[in-house]
């Protein structure tokens, strides 16, 4: 199982396997969807999220569009993106340091 490669943090200068999705819940009204902005180890999770939450704001929507604020979702290779656990503790923890 582990001879697959790893999926790997998304700081191109980190290289340590992701344990982190950070991703938003995307809806057009009809349709909805986990957008990923990134996967991230322990060490990258802070600044990560901090990029992901500035990608969230800056994004443009239709009308019917809705995009919920990044969440961090525990990466579990083979789990389909709706059975991954939200880990909203460690996303208040972050959102509360953010300055
Ligand atoms: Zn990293």
């Amino acid at each position: 199982m582990e001879l697959n490669f790893p999926v790997l943090c998304t700081n191109p200068e980190c290289g340590q396997p992701a344990i982190y999705k950070i991703a938003s819940r995307w809806s057009d009204g009809v349709t909805g969807e986990l957008k990923t902005y990134a996967l991230s180890c322990d060490n990258c999770l802070k600044k990560l999220f901090a990029q992901s939450q500035a990608k969230q704001a800056a994004c443009r929507l239709a009308p019917a569009e809705t995009l919920d604020p990044p969440g961090i979702y525990r990466l579990v290779r083979g789990q389909l993106d709706s059975q991954l656990e939200r880990l909203t503790d460690l996303e208040q923890i972050l959102r509360t340091r953010k300055q």
